[in-house]
């Protein structure tokens, strides 16, 4: 009986999955879908290695609108498909794993006590992982859980880039720069590593843009400083998402005009970024199609942001041999990394343009003595990865 890897990322209102088979080496892909609006009219959408067509499949009525539904809904789907396979190991993506968790670990009871305490620290997101969780310990009783962390890959900053300038004590509570996306940035380090060694000894800049957005500057592929902190929040302006912004704003939001915390976390995660400053949308696709001055200025901030921050980590890092494009935005938008690049040849990156707007893998000029690269990321086969050393 093959044995697979199954791999969860579960959000508020959706549910993506993996299926791989796992034995070899590298655990090879086999299934991938999402269950989205969960809590409304879940619907799924998967697809098989080998097969064009997409399955899709609407939840019925009578089924929970919980997480439990949408992973009896793929339980099933896998149970048609699966022949004599079976799940060995369940990877579950952790957006916290607090000062202490690092490396991927089997979900005990007391591993999932700790990291539902870490609930404030992650409110909107931690929840719905662990829900992820409790219905996959239900649907698979005899496979071992497995968390991987998505703060794990920027464990060992340095002090200076893990603290906030607030009293000690709030650092001893935890209150510091996690940093997120870790899943990501530790496929395109170990990309790295595998084919271009030269530039895995050196100054990266990786820059995950998608609805979700932050940079890691890597020295020798260990994370030195990341421009996400305590929240999702904090650096570039994502999708939905303010980034970076002055905190005498929010003490202004909530004396003068009465926010409190449910509706500054309303504002800050679900109304700024590039759909609040366009008024038009998160996506960047419609933002790129669209002729209103609102969606360039969105972009134009955008891209300035990232320009910004480039430049910090650079002042981290003591100089920079390579920048990387990875996310829905960085691996398509020939427009966004343009820009970006435009503005950075104080660093010595020149832009092949031809090569950028065709999207090659390399897009920055041959005499170009910084490296430019775009990469497409992929966070499940870490997951499934880190899982597969835990089958039984
Ligand atoms: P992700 O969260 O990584 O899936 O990225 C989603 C973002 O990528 C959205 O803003 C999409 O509009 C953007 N995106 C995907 N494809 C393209 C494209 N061809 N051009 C510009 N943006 C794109």
């Amino acid at each position: 009986m093959r044995a697979h890897a199954l791999t969860l990322n579960a959000g508020s209102s959706s549910v993506k999955f993996g299926l791989f088979a796992i034995g070899a080496a590298e655990p090879e892909p086999r299934a991938a879908g999402v269950v989205e609006q969960i809590g409304g009219a879940p619907q799924m959408r998967a697809r098989f290695a080998g097969e064009s067509d997409e399955v899709r499949r609407v939840l019925p009525q009578d089924a929970g609108r919980d997480h439990r539904a949408a992973l009896d809904t793929v339980l099933a789907l896998l149970g048609e498909r699966l022949g004599d396979g079976h799940i060995a190991v369940v990877g579950h993506r952790i957006v916290h794993g607090g000062p202490d968790h690092a490396e991927p670990v089997v979900l005990t009871p007391a591993i999932i006590a700790a990291l539902a305490r870490l609930v404030p620290f992650a409110p909107l997101h931690q929840p719905h992982n662990l829900a992820g969780v409790e219905a996959a310990t239900t649907a698979f009783p005899g496979a071992p859980q497995i968390a991987c962390f998505d703060t794990a890959f920027h464990r060992r900053h340095a002090f200076v880039h893990d603290a906030f300038g607030l009293p000690r004590a709030f650092y001893d509570k935890g209150l510091r720069r996690y940093g997120f996306h870790g899943l990501s940035y530790d496929f395109i380090q170990s990309a790295l590593a595998r084919d271009e060694p030269a530039l895995n000894a050196g100054r990266m800049v990786v820059a995950h843009l998608g609805n979700g957005a932050s940079m890691c500057g890597m020295v020798g592929g260990e994370s030195v400083s990341s421009t996400m902190g305590f929240s999702p929040l904090d650096g570039l302006p994502m999708g939905t998402r303010c980034g970076q912004i002055d905190p005498g704003v929010l003490l202004y939001l909530m004396t003068e005009e009465g926010m409190d915390a449910a509706a500054l976390a309303d504002l800050l995660y679900n109304r700024s970024g590039l759909l609040g400053l366009s008024g038009i949308s998160n996506d960047m696709r419609r933002l790129e199609a669209s002729d209103a001055p609102e969606a360039a200025e969105a972009i134009a901030y955008f891209t300035t942001r990232i320009r910004r921050e480039v430049a910090a980590l650079v002042a981290d890092l003591g100089g920079i041999d390579g920048l990387v494009f990875t996310g829905g935005i960085g691996e398509n938008s020939a427009h966004v990394r343009a820009m970006v690049c435009e503005g950075l040849g104080w660093t010595r990156i020149i832009l092949d343009e031809e090569a950028n707007r065709r999207g090659d893998r390399t897009i920055s000029r041959e005499d170009s003595p910084v490296r430019v690269l775009v990469l497409p990321t992929d966070e499940e086969i870490v997951i499934a990865r880190a899982a597969a050393r835990f089958a039984p």
